[in-house]
């Protein structure tokens, strides 16, 4: 703890915040406070608040929860010291004017590109993403990420922001939210004065949309969104677009539908064991805990569907190894996890009732899953199997390999590979992979 410097010291309570408290009270109330860090060589934690009332919002309802991260004095109480800026900071900054202040982007401080974990379901979408924030307006526009929810997508969005708020300081970058764009639009509606929203928005360089199946069945908002969009791509301006499905199914207009697939649509899937395994591992050093690769695997093999709950996972086991002051065994993981395991149990899924469901997708026979026949369509089908047993089955890879007919771990290997890489621009068998994945998980 000593060693930290009051920068790592907040970085350490933002994130033990973000699980504590839901994510509007997270970007309203704690992402705006800052740690003023020429201060580190004093005892002292100096943060600046946009106002007051953030401070005493903070130590309303987190004075307890800071004394685990701030230092503390000789009388116990808070070595913590709050500034306001002098001068309240300008809500809209134009390009030519000043580089816009951070705080003017209500994003994420923890969503950076350096900890978002790469593996083969998010690859794709992540380097499409790094090659829109690197040249915005300049690649593909619009990007749309599409993708389940807690895999990222949110993560990725803030990540670019970052970004380009980065490395092209002038760009008028604006992050919102569905809902608070039409929040927005109702305000200025209210207020007769939609022609300055119109103008505010459309005088955007870079405009980073969150969920537009919120946009689903708001008719006149959805027009005036379209307006918008088309307005910015016409000069050129990026747009990125987030998304619980592809915009094919999306309730939305023909129009709007067309606009979202002009440029680039990327999605991006539940994470596999290995990747699973990574997240825990980066989790687990940005909290400061120590977690042995067994472990890791062990709570990656049990939390599969989603990162949040990854995440989830993680904080409980620092807040309790913090408690007890002991580093994480496999008892504390049992003990502090299973109930989060019991209610995402890991299904028994078994070779058999993996061949009966692939049988079934692609219409082969069960016995030639087991075969050797080399016909294209068996042997994908059997690849897909031998993947998805290696997927959702933790027995070895020979027991597994066996089941097959008597294959060898190789085999089964190499098809697990195969079908990893075909996953990442093949949408068409990644969605029959997702089916079989739920109907074999459900059972
Ligand atoms: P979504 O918007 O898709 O619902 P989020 O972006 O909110 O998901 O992600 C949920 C949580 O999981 C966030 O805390 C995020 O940091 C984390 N997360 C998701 N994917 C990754 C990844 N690949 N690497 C690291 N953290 C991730
Ligand atoms: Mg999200």
């Amino acid at each position: 703890m000593l060693t930290k410097t009051h920068a790592e010291l907040w970085s350490d309570f933002l994130i033990y915040m973000e699980e504590r408290c839901s994510a509007a009270e997270f970007q309203n109330w704690i992402a705006p406070i800052q740690v003023v860090t020429e201060r580190d060589s004093s005892e002292e934690l100096v943060l600046q608040v946009p106002n007051i009332f953030v401070q005493e919002y903070l130590l309303q309802n987190y004075k307890k929860d800071l004394l685990g991260f701030v230092p503390v004095k000789s009388n116990g109480e808070l070595a913590l010291r709050f500034v306001i800026p002098e001068e309240p900071k300008k809500q809209v900054v134009f390009a030519d004017s000043a580089p816009a202040p951070n705080d003017a982007l209500p994003l994420n401080p923890l969503y950076t590109f350096d900890h978002f974990i790469e593996g083969p379901s998010n690859q794709f979408v992540k380097s499409a993403a790094l090659g829109v924030a690197t040249h915005p307006g300049k690649s593909y526009n619009p990007l749309f990420i599409h993708g389940g929810v807690g895999l990222g997508k949110t993560h990725l969005l803030h990540a670019m922001g970052h970004m380009i708020h980065k490395n092209h300081r002038r760009l008028k970058i604006h992050c919102i939210t569905t809902e608070g764009f039409i929040n927005d639009i109702v305000d200025h509606l209210k207020k007769k004065s939609m022609d300055k929203m119109k103008k505010f928005y459309r005088s955007l360089d870079v405009l980073l949309v969150d969920d537009i199946q919120f946009l689903e069945s708001r008719l006149n908002f959805e027009e005036e969104f379209c307006n918008t969009f088309e307005s910015l791509i016409q000069q050129n301006k990026q747009i990125v677009i987030t998304s619980d499905k592809p915009p094919s199914q999306l309730k939305l207009s023909e129009r709007m539908i067309a606009r979202m697939e002009w440029g680039l649509v990327a999605h991006v899937g539940p994470p596999d064991l290995e990747t699973r395994v990574a997240i825990l591992q980066h989790k687990a050093e940005l909290r400061g805990i120590r977690l042995p690769h067994p472990i890791a695997l062990f709570i990656a093999e049990h939390i599969f569907h989603n990162v949040r709950q990854l995440e989830g996972a993680i904080n409980r086991l620092s807040a309790f190894s913090r408690l007890i002051h002991k580093e994480v065994t496999e008892e504390m993981v049992e003990s502090t996890l299973g109930e989060l395991f019991q209610q995402h149990p890991q299904k028994r899924v078994s070779v058999e009732n993996i061949l009966k469901c692939v049988s079934a997708i692609f219409e082969v026979r069960i016995s030639d899953l087991k075969g050797t026949s080399r016909t294209k369509a068996i042997a994908l089908a059997r690849q897909v199997a031998m993947y998805l047993a290696k997927e959702l089955m933790t027995d070895s890879l020979m027991k597994l390999a066996s089941a097959f007919g008597g294959k060898t771990h190789s085999t089964l290997l190499h098809a697990w590979k195969k079908i990893r890489n075909q996953l990442q621009n093949n949408e068409n068998l990644r969605r029959q992979i997702d089916i079989a994945r739920r109907k074999l998980e459900d059972k």
